[in-house]
Order: C-alpha cells, then structure tokens, then sequence
C-alpha cells in the first residue's frame, strides 16, 4: 500500500550515518537510483496521516490490496470515530467492520491489541513522539507491539516522519536481490537492516517508491522486463558478474 500515495515534499533527513554503497560494487548505489528515476521520476514526500491512524491502516493492509484496506479502515473509523472505542469494543464488532480488508478475524485482535499497547504505554494514542527519536530506536520501540514487524514499523516512520527507514516488501526485496544491491538470499527481515547501509541519507523515500514501481511494472516476479530496464547493464540477475 505503499507507493500508491503521491506526497509532495522532500522528508527531512536525520543525522544517522549511512555509507551509501554496497561493498565492492562502488557507483552501484547511484546508478541504480539514477537509472529508476529516468524510468519514474522523484516522487516528493509530505506527512501523511497521523501516525496511529496509518499505523492501523497498514496492519490492514497485510496480505490485501490498497483499495481493500483503505475501504476496511473507512468503515472502521465510520463505526468507531475514536480509537479509544475500537479498542475497547467487542472483537467480533471491530473484525465486522474491517471484514472487507480480508482476514478480519487475524487483523481485528491484532488492531485492538496495539492500540492498547500504545494507550498502556503512552497514556494516549498519539505516536507524534517516535518522529523526534532516531529511525532505529523508533523503529524498535514500535516492533514491540505485537503484531507489528519491521515492514510495518518502517512504513509508519517513513510515511509520517520522514525516518530514515526502507519499508521492505515482497517487490522491494525482489528487485533488490536481483539487481544485488543485497547479498543472494538475504532474507527480507534482514534486509531492512542492510538497505539502511545501501541507500543514502534522504533517499530512503525516494528508493522506497522507485523500487516498488519497479517491482510492479518492470521487475516483475514473472518474467522481468530486462530489456527495457534501466538498470540491467549493472544487474546480477542478468550477469551475474555486472560490476
Ligand atoms: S535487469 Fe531485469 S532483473 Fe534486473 S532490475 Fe531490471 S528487470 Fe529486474
């Protein structure tokens, strides 16, 4: 559900130190940037929604489309206009009223149980408080919510923050490994780690959509349009040797 959305201003950038590069392949980091953005331009970053709501819409997002959980999360907030009632309302009501997003019975607990979290925590539902911590240090304090991963964690501290964060999906982890901007195989919970030393401060956003688009339209799972990519004359995935 990530790229989808078309904000419009660079997010800040934050005083983590990122080396930009994949070891041994100097330049790679650049030209792939260089060569996504001659195929899908700079998308520009601006706050989204506030950060508890995008949170919400992104556990409902899990495992559907974006038009599925931005419908769910519409009815949720239709029938329940505080978080503080959803997260004390009967599960079966919350699911209900989430059941168009797909797996209703999973998603309902698991909605309820961070925003319960958050509350127990924080006395409130605002997580305004994480923009102002280091991307990591946030992106920890939010993995201890149950149900919520490190893919989760990022696109909340991406989208609403700027932090310095890669959201890794099913497309940005493909791309990634085939072009070799990760070592083969590298699982996606790992990868989350290792793009923060890949890409340069401020170009996470940037990086984020590039690679999904790229994921969709081009890179796909099937059959990958390498002859009209950009990238392929740096790829592994068309020569395993590319510089
Ligand atoms: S050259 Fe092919 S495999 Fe490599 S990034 Fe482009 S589409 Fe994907």
């Amino acid at each position: 559900m990530t790229a989808e959305r078309t904000p419009q201003a660079q997010p800040p950038t934050r005083p983590e130190t990122r080396r930009g590069a994949v070891p041994g392949r100097p330049g790679l980091v650049e030209f792939v940037l260089e060569a996504l953005r001659a195929l899908y331009g700079v998308p520009e970053w601006t706050p989204g929604r506030p950060p508890v709501d995008e949170l919400v819409l992104t556990i409902l997002s899990q495992h559907t489309s974006d038009a599925n959980a931005e419908r769910a999360f519409d009815r949720l907030v239709e029938r329940f206009p505080t978080w503080d009632e959803v997260a004390h309302a009967a599960t079966d009501e919350v699911a209900d009223a989430i059941a168009s997003g797909g797996l209703a019975q999973q998603k309902a607990p698991r909605i309820q149980a961070a925003l319960r979290r958050i509350h127990d925590e924080r006395g409130d539902y605002d997580l305004g408080f994480l923009g102002a911590m280091d991307a990591r240090d946030a992106r920890d304090w939010l993995v201890r919510i149950d149900g919520v991963g490190p893919k989760t964690a990022s696109v909340v501290l991406l989208f609403c923050f700027g932090l310095q964060l890669m959201p890794v999906d099913t497309h940005v982890h493909r791309v990634m490994s085939r072009i070799g901007l990760v070592p083969p195989a590298t699982p996606a919970d790992r990868a989350h780690d290792l793009a923060l030393d890949v890409f340069p401060i401020g170009a996470m956003y940037e990086a984020h959509v590039n690679l999904i688009t790229h994921g969709r339209r081009t890179c796909t799972a099937r059959n990958p349009a390498c002859g009209r990519c950009t990238v392929a004359p740096r790829c592994r995935h068309v020569d395993p040797a590319a510089p």
